[in-house]
């Protein structure tokens, strides 16, 4: 049971799609092994495919604007 998918996202999209981020409820996206809040810039770990969705865990690095 090693083989991870490399490309694909973490988590499946349908359920991240009914995700929201706990502090602010806007929309989270797959970005690595983490879900980031488009938002606010939350970044909340995935652990065993499961979202750690949790605000006192999130990370909550500045959000770099492109
Ligand atoms: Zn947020």
């Amino acid at each position: 049971m090693a083989d991870t998918p490399t490309h694909s996202p973490a988590i499946d999209t349908g359920v991240l799609a009914q995700l929201a981020c706990p502090a602010c409820h806007g929309d989270l996206h797959a970005e690595g092994s983490c879900l980031v809040c488009s938002a606010c810039g939350r970044r909340y770990p995935i652990v065993d495919g499961i979202p750690a969705l949790i605000v006192e865990r999130a990370e909550t690095t500045a959000v770099r604007e492109i």
